[in-house]
């Protein structure tokens, strides 16, 4: 264990700021981050804990500071802007999760306004006002949701969420353990019907990733992001799709999944930069697609 968890986080936040400052940025665009209801984070915690077979693996989560603390965390590292990116796993709680990450959201100015939603009656209503309020990003999660993307509940939330083009993050793929509704068929589906949606398919789709890169090479709205995937934790990304990954720089978003990691914040970075796709590729996928992507505040960077 460390002596003093003070002294960590300062280094380790000095160890990110030299990796965006070396690069002339402004700080990082981190597009998955979660913050959760108390109740519900402590459950998801747990099924991390447990490493049951939803996880399948010993997976010790690093960050289990305080909201606050992991929001002064994020600010000391130049997180400049990042979600919240609720998840329902039933029906029934999307509304509740929706309400807390908008008091979240008045909190903590600089965080994208985050909802989600679950096929059920209630969605459209609930998406609807959620627009209209300005959420900035939908978080969807197809393994705790069990629910296939093209769902007939949802055809409506589809329709709204592409005439307003606002970002839904679509956990899709089969890590870390699939089940029947994971693997790209039904994003396939949901796009060959609403091909205008802005989807960011999060952990670059893995373990399906020549699929979803496949995906976002076809659409001009598809994102991946880069949760997880290039860190020592995940499986090696394909070596062949790396090229792809190139061409590809306007379409790929840094994403993190903190709280929910067991290695310091800094090994994700670590990892983009290791691909060696240059500094431009990392300006790219650090802060500049983000910021087109989501947006930024008019004084430019927020905090
Ligand atoms: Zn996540």
């Amino acid at each position: 264990m460390v002596d003093d968890p003070h002294d960590t986080d300062d280094s380790e936040a000095a160890g990110v700021r030299a990796f965006w400052q070396a690069l002339g940025l402004p700080g990082l665009f981190d597009a998955h981050v979660h913050f959760l209801p108390p109740n519900i984070q402590r459950a998801v915690y747990a099924v991390f804990d447990a490493a049951g077979p939803k996880i399948g693996r010993e997976w010790p989560i690093r960050y289990r500071q305080s909201h606050e603390e992991r929001v002064g965390l994020l600010r000391a590292m130049g997180v400049r802007r990042f979600p919240t990116l609720p998840y329902a796993h039933k029906p029934g709680v999307a509304t509740y999760l929706n309400d807390w990450a908008a008091d979240f959201k008045r909190h903590v100015p600089e965080s994208l306004w985050s909802a989600t939603f679950f096929p059920e009656e209630q969605a459209a209503s609930y998406v609807g006002a959620a627009l209209g309020a300005g959420v900035e990003v939908f978080k969807v999660h197809l393994q705790v949701g069990e629910f296939h993307l093209d769902d007939p509940l949802l055809d409506e939330v589809w329709g709204q969420l592409e005439d307003a083009g606002t970002p839904v993050v679509v956990h899709a793929g089969s890590g870390p353990v699939g089940n029947e509704f994971t693997g790209p068929e039904s994003t396939r589906r949901l796009l060959a019907r609403f091909p205008r949606l802005t989807l960011v398919l999060a952990h670059m789709g893995a373990p399906e990733c020549a699929e979803f890169l496949g995906l976002a090479e076809a659409h001009e709205r598809v994102f991946l992001d880069t949760t997880m995937v290039f860190t020592d934790f995940f499986p090696p990304y394909p070596a062949e799709l790396v090229p792809r990954l190139r061409d590809l720089s306007h379409w790929v978003l840094l994403g993190s999944d903190f709280p929910t990691i067991p290695y310091p914040y800094l090994h994700q970075l670590e990892g983009l930069a290791r691909l060696d796709l240059g500094d431009d590729w990392l300006r790219a996928v650090c802060w500049e697609n983000g910021a087109r992507v989501f947006g930024v505040p008019a004084d430019g960077v927020g905090h």
